[in-house]
């Protein structure tokens, strides 16, 4: 049990108090009378003799070395010394018995550092329990004393023998037990905890009593002997614990496993709910390891493992548990912590120390760590439902790529207001309430429209117009995303089609998302659906988003050169936030880039710095790509970015998202205008100062075809 030195604060008249005085007085008292009993008739010191002697030895030796059958009952085994203490009560009853007791007890908690309360304790407390097999013993009538010399022990006497064990067992537990209210346990619990375990362990060291005394009485001679069986017992036991440390450890790190890591929880959880405490899990996923694994080799990657597990070990407290969970998934969980903010604390300071660089095979490797928090009780109070949401706020710190986040309903695909949202978002497909918006696209020279963009909003019966940022994500985590992508095909073509018929040759691009370009047939469904439509494929642009390209290029850029070559074109959305690389770039079959409207932005920022939009647009510029720029919303940016020379801008300064019939309406007025205005006009309106109001102002609309 816990090993705390300080006189506990429960002396006041309690079950507590009650069992620690019975113990003490009662066990104490009855040692001391042996002790004096013993050593009065030396004769029968005599006739005990070297067995006496021996049985002490093999008494002390029990005590070096508990037996541990289990690696998850760390502080207690079941002590071999009653085995031999047990021999003496059949042999020479109750007196030597409880002397070798007592010496055991001595022997295990001088060894163990014991407080002196506890040292009372126990000698009175085994006292007790063996007194308890003695009185079993007296009652049915076999039970010896000093004088008698030898045992006679028959096979009739078995079942009380048996008896007698379990009268030691249980009063042993009973005492224990009231002290529970000491470590936090009722007395119930504490009897009832790990009751299967001790009972059997105590049955089997016990069992072996009888095997000793037949020995012991034949001659002294052969007590030595039982060194070699008792070895084999402590080997049994030693495998037995070694096998459960496999089982629940990970043999790379060797830090405990998801079984081991479950059971710490719910254990810990248990304590937390009768503390009113707080308890964090942390999931923690490597983002390069396949990387590693992949460029460096595997014994590389094994390395790289066990390094994280040593480092993230050293950033937390050694009641923490860190675990491996399995892969390059790693599991922490904090027994105690104030609030969140402290979870989070501790999380910075474990994405700090990895965040040093690791040297693997000679070679300096960064590897970024995603970690998900959730917090108990407020993010629930099961190992299940906590490691689940812990799960959820991991894949949210990783697709963000904040590094850190705490669980948080409102992003929990699973959650019931989610869930909601999904039922919702199925039916309103269904029921054909999302719309589709339309924003021109125009060039930046002329301002001749060239292109619109299909944006979906969902028309809530009592929401209102919902953004699409507010459940296209969604769509994407639930797979409901492939039916929301042909719904908007479809809707963004029918609208094309009136479009085209009346003579508004204008492009419109529909957003897809990574899901849907690794669905290989994407392109089959495009061409089929433009077939249908009777248009031709450059009516159609896709919008792919460059983080899905990043997260899955082969697949993605597969789709894309399947579109290229049917004719549909591709654009690069968002340009500028995902990292992909210039290589990755120069392989996409994609005719278009979008700079993210966050560069644009900041175009407008007193100092800002136009060097990020500039070399993007070179840059593209030299790939043979139009730029896009996303995000226009004065007139300024608009001309810095004509300046740099950028193609296309698309933003508030030329219109706001529209409704299909308005921005019928915008397009075809424009057509109106152009008859009735040479071309060119346009140009110094869009470029000047004064408010641009959509629909009002008459850039060019070139009708080809
Ligand atoms: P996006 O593809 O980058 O779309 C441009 C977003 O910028 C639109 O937001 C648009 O309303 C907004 N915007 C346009 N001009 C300006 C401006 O001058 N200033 C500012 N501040 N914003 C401007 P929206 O409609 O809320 O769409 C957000 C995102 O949702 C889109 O970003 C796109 O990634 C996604 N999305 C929209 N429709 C669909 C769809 O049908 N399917 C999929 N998979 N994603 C979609
Ligand atoms: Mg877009
Ligand atoms: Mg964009």
């Amino acid at each position: 049990m816990g090993s705390a030195r300080e006189r506990p604060s429960l002396w006041r008249w309690s079950m507590f108090a009650v069992t620690y005085q019975s113990a003490v007085w009662g066990g104490l008292s009855a040692v001391v009378a042996c002790v004096v009993l013993m050593f009065s008739q030396l004769q029968s010191l005599q006739v005990m003799g070297p067995t006496l002697f021996l049985l002490a030895a093999m008494v002390a030796l029990g005590e070096l070395r508990p037996v541990v059958f289990s690696s998850t009952y760390e502080a207690d085994g079941v002590p071999m010394s009653s085995a031999f203490v047990f021999t003496a009560l059949y042999l020479w009853g109750v007196v030597p018995a409880l002397v070798l007791q007592a010496f055991a007890v001595l022997i295990s908690e001088v060894l163990q550092h014991k407080a002196a309360w506890k040292l009372f304790f126990n000698i009175g407390q085994y006292a007790l329990s063996v007194s308890a097999a003695w009185l079993v013993l007296v009652a049915a009538g076999v039970s010896t004393d000093m004088s008698d010399g030898r045992s006679t022990f028959s096979a009739s006497d078995l079942g009380w023998v048996v008896v007698s064990w379990f009268a030691y067992h249980f009063v042993n537990l009973t005492l224990v037990s009231g002290l529970a209210k000491y470590y936090g346990q009722s007395w119930w619990e504490s009897f009832t905890d790990d009751l299967w375990y001790y009972t059997f362990s105590t049955v089997a060291v016990l069992a072996l009593v009888p095997f000793i005394v037949v020995m012991a009485a034949t001659s002294w001679q052969f007590i030595p002997l039982l060194l070699l069986p008792l070895f084999g017992v402590y080997k049994l036991a030693a495998v037995s614990k070694s096998r459960e440390r496999e089982a629940l450890h990970d043999a790379l790190t060797q830090l405990p496993n998801r079984t081991l890591f479950s059971q710490s929880m719910a254990e810990t959880l248990e304590i937390a709910a009768r503390d009113d405490s707080t308890v964090a899990v942390f999931l923690l996923d490597l983002d390069r390891f396949k990387e590693v694994n992949d460029t460096l080799g595997h014994p590389a990657g094994d390395q790289l493992l066990e390094v994280v597990a040593r480092r993230v070990l050293s950033a937390v407290r050694p009641d923490d548990v860190v675990a491996r969970l399995g892969g390059d998934e790693f599991a922490v969980l904090l027994p105690d912590v104030r609030d969140a903010g402290h979870a989070i604390e501790v999380a910075e300071r474990i994405r700090r120390i990895l965040a040093e660089p690791f040297r693997l095979e000679g070679v300096l490797v960064d590897v970024d760590v995603s970690i998900g928090i959730a917090v108990s009780p407020q993010d629930g109070t099961e190992v299940e439902s906590l490691m689940r949401r812990a799960d959820v706020a991991m894949y949210v710190a990783k697709g963000e790529q904040t590094g850190i986040e705490v669980y948080d309903i409102a992003r929990d695909p699973n959650s019931p207001q989610r869930l909601g949202t999904v039922t919702a978002l199925r039916e309103a497909l269904d029921r054909g309430q999302l719309e589709l918006h339309y924003q021109p696209k125009v060039d930046l020279a002329d301002g001749a429209v060239v292109g619109a963009e299909a944006l979906v909003r969902w028309r809530h019966p009592d929401r209102g117009l919902i953004a699409p940022d507010d459940f296209v994500p969604l769509a994407e985590r639930t797979g409901l995303v492939h039916r929301l992508t042909k719904y908007v095909l479809e809707s963004a073509l029918d609208q094309v089609a009136q479009w085209w018929a009346s003579g508004l040759h204008v492009p419109v691009a529909i957003n897809v998302s990574m899901r849907d370009l690794q669905e290989a047939d994407l392109a089959f469904l495009v061409t089929r659906a433009l077939d249908r439509h009777g248009l031709p494929p450059e009516a159609l642009v896709l919008e792919v988003t460059e983080s899905v390209l990043v997260m899955d290029p082969g697949q993605a850029v597969a789709t894309l050169r399947d579109l290229a070559e049917v004719g549909v074109s591709s654009s690069l959305d968002d340009f500028g936030t995902g990292y992909s690389s210039l290589v990755l770039l120069e392989q996409l079959p994609v005719s278009e880039v979008k700079i993210d409207r966050s560069f644009v932005r900041r175009l407008d920022e007193v100092g800002g710095d136009p060097a990020m939009v500039r070399s993007i647009i070179g840059f593209a510029h030299g790939l043979g790509l139009t730029v896009v720029a996303e995000g226009v919303e004065t007139a300024s940016a608009w001309k810095m970015l004509r300046d740099m020379g950028c193609d296309v801008a698309q933003g508030f300064r030329v219109a706001r998202p529209m409704p299909p019939g308005e921005a019928s309406q915008w397009f075809m007025e424009r057509v109106v205008r152009h008859a009735d205005h040479a071309a060119g006009t346009a140009r110094s309106e869009l470029a000047g100062e004064g408010p641009f109001v959509p629909g009002m102002s008459p850039p060019v609309v070139p009708v080809t075809g």
